[in-house]
C-alpha cells in the first residue's frame, strides 16, 4: 500500500538533537481496527486524511504503514519517580513520529504509545491496552474542553493482539499530540551523566521551540527556568480549580511545555478533600490532590539543579539565581489560583488581594465543602444558581441545608460590593450566574462514568458509552438534560473504594 502523505512533517528534534534518542520502528499490529479518530484535532493539525478509509487510517495509526516523512524515534529521559531517581527511563513503549506545524503555526509532536518495545523498554512489553488508551482520550479531551493545557489523543487503534496484565486485555496503540515531549526528566538524563554540552544543546533547543523570545534575554537559561516555573504555576492552579489529580507527578511526567501529560492514575475529586488519593501505589499520598503545588515546586527544583552548571561559572551564584526563581513559585501559584477562584466565585476584581480577604473567602468555601463532604464540582456549579437567586440546589448538596448560611451571607455581601450602584440586584445576579457557569463546569470525567465506558469498550467492544461520555466531556459547561447522568456524583461508597493504576 502507498504510504499516505497525510502529515507534513518537519522533524526538528530528530534533526537537531542526534544522540538524544534512538531511531526505532513501531511493531506492526496483526489486525488493526480504528476505535477513535479525533477529527477536530486532525483538522486543527492540517492533516490530509479525508481520502483515507477506515482500514488505511487503522494501518496508519497502528504504525503498520508509516506516513511519508515520519522519522520515528524513542526519546531518552531519566526521572524521579516517587522521589527516587532512575537515571534511565526513556520511551519504553512510545515513539515520536515527528512534528507538524498546525494551522495556527504551532509545532506539535505526533507520537505513538503502545507501539512495541524499544531499547528503553527494560522489563516492559512495550504494549498498551484499549481501556487505558481510551482513558487518555477522555481525560485529554475533558481537560482541553476545560481550557487546561494538555496533550491530546488523535487516534486509538485496537491492535487485534492480547496484552497480559493482571488479566488478558485487548491491545491498543494511542496517537498522542503534544507541544513537545521534553520533560524535566529529559534534562535529568544528561545532567546525571555530567554531560554539560548536551544539556546546553537541549536547553537551547527547548528555548527555540517553546520560548523563542527568551533567546535574546541577558540570561536565557535562567529565563527558561522562570518560564517553565510560570507555566507550571498556572497549570497546577487550573488543576486545583477543577479538582484534577494527576496521580503520578514524577519528573518524567512533567512537560517543559506546561501541558498536562501522561494520564495514568489520574482522577477528579468528588466530595472535596485535599488529601484525596486514588492511585493504588501512592501509599504516602505524595501525589494527593492538595500536594500538587508542592510537588510541582519539588520537580522544578530538580530541573533547576540540572541547569546549575549553565547558569553561572560560580556555583554559589548559580544556586542563588535558581533559588530566587523557585522562591517566587508559591506566590505565583497563589496568584493564578486566586484569579481562577475569583472567577469561580463570580468576582470580577483583578486588583491584588492585599488584605487577603478574597483568598480567605475562597479558602473558607473549600473548608466548608470539605467539612460537609460536598461534591467539589457541583458545589461550585450550584453557587452560580445561588448568584441568580436560587439557593435551593446548592443547599440540597449539604446534609444540613443551613450549613452554608454564614459563608453565603459573606459572599453575597462581597458580590454586592462589586455591583454598579445603578444596576438592580436581580440583573446583576443573572449576569454573575452566567459568568460563573462559563467557568464552573457541570460535567467532569467522573470516575464511575469513565470506568463504565472503558469496561464496555474493553470487555464487550461496545464503544457507545465511551462516545456518549466523550460528547458530554466536550461541553462541560452546558446544562442540557441529556448530560444530567454525567453530572451526578458516584455514590460515596463507590468513590471510597475507587483505585487507579499506573504502568498500564
Ligand atoms: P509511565 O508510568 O507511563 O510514566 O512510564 C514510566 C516509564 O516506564 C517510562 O519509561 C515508560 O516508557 C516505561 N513503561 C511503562 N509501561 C511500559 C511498557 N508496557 N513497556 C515498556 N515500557 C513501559
Ligand atoms: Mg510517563
Amino acid at each position: 500500500m502507498d504510504s499516505p502523505a497525510a502529515f507534513r512533517f518537519d522533524n526538528s528534534f530528530a534533526r537537531e538533537l542526534e544522540g538524544f534518542y534512538t531511531p526505532w520502528r513501531p511493531v506492526p499490529a496483526p489486525a488493526p481496527r480504528l476505535l477513535f479518530l479525533n477529527r477536530p484535532l486532525a483538522d486543527e493539525l492540517g492533516l490530509d486524511i479525508a481520502s483515507l478509509d477506515d482500514s488505511a487510517l487503522a494501518a496508519t495509526f497502528a504504525g503498520n504503514t508509516l506516513p511519508d516523512g515520519a522519522e520515528p524515534l524513542a526519546q531518552a529521559y531519566a526521572g524521579h519517580q516517587f522521589g527516587g531517581f532512575s537515571p534511565q527511563l526513556g520511551d519504553g513503549r512510545a515513539l515520536v513520529l515527528g512534528e507538524v506545524i498546525d494551522r495556527q503555526g504551532r509545532r506539535r509532536d505526533i507520537a505513538f504509545k503502545g507501539s512495541g518495545r524499544t531499547p528503553f523498554a527494560r522489563g516492559g512489553d512495550g504494549k498498551a491496552a484499549v481501556g487505558p488508551m481510551l482513558r487518555e482520550v477522555l481525560i485529554g479531551e475533558a481537560m482541553h474542553a476545560l481550557g487546561i493545557p494538555t496533550t491530546r489523543a488523535l487516534a486509538v487503534v485496537a491492535t487485534g493482539e492480547p496484552v497480559f496484565r493482571e488479566q488478558t486485555l485487548p491491545g491498543a496503540v494511542l496517537t498522542r499530540v503534544a507541544a513537545s515531549h521534553i520533560r524535566v526528566g529529559t534534562f535529568e538524563f544528561h545532567s546525571a551523566r555530567g554531560d554539560v554540552d548536551s544539556l546546553r544543546k537541549l536547553a537551547e533547543y527547548t528555548i527555540a521551540r517553546h520560548d523563542p523570545a527568551l533567546a535574546t534575554s541577558p540570561q536565557p537559561l535562567l529565563a527558561l527556568l522562570q518560564a517553565v516555573a510560570g507555566r507550571q504555576a498556572a497549570l497546577i492552579a487550573q488543576w486545583l480549580n477543577v479538582g484534577f489529580i494527576h496521580g503520578v507527578m514524577n519528573t518524567d511526567n512533567m512537560a517543559i511545555s506546561g501541558e498536562t501529560i501522561d494520564f495514568g492514575p489520574c482522577a477528579f475529586v468528588e466530595a472535596y478533600d485535599p488529601d484525596t488519593v486514588f492511585s493504588s501505589i501512592d501509599h504516602q499520598g505524595r501525589y494527593a490532590f492538595g500536594n500538587q503545588p508542592d510537588i510541582a515546586l519539588w520537580n522544578l527544583a530538580r530541573l533547576a539543579e540540572t541547569l546549575l552548571p549553565l547558569l553561572a561559572d560560580d556555583p554559589e551564584k548559580a544556586v542563588a539565581m535558581a533559588t530566587e526563581v523557585l522562591a517566587a513559585f508559591p506566590a505565583q501559584y497563589r496568584g493564578h489560583l486566586l484569579r481562577g477562584q475569583r472567577a469561580k466565585l463570580g468576582l470580577r476584581r483583578g486588583e491584588p488581594d492585599d488584605d487577603g480577604a478574597d483568598a480567605a473567602l475562597a479558602g473558607d468555601w473549600l473548608t466548608l465543602l470539605h467539612a460537609e463532604q460536598v461534591d467539589f464540582t457541583l458545589g461550585w456549579r450550584r453557587l452560580a444558581d445561588a448568584a441568580a437567586g436560587d439557593e435551593a440546589p446548592l443547599r440540597a448538596l449539604f446534609a444540613d441545608a443551613h450549613a452554608p448560611d454564614a459563608w453565603l451571607s459573606r459572599w453575597h455581601a462581597r458580590c454586592a460590593s462589586e455591583d454598579p450602584v445603578a444596576q438592580d440586584s436581580a440583573s446583576a445576579g443573572i449576569e454573575r450566574a452566567n459568568a460563573m457557569r462559563s467557568v464552573n463546569p457541570l460535567v467532569i470525567a467522573r470516575n464511575h462514568r469513565v470506568e463504565e465506558a472503558l469496561a464496555a469498550a474493553s470487555n464487550e467492544g461496545d464503544l457507545a458509552p465511551f462516545e456518549r461520555l466523550l460528547d458530554a466531556l466536550r461541553r462541560p459547561y452546558d446544562e442540557a438534560p441529556e448530560l444530567a447522568p454525567y453530572a451526578e456524583p458516584a455514590p460515596a461508597s463507590v468513590t471510597a473504594r475507587y483505585r487507579t493504576f499506573c504502568g498500564t
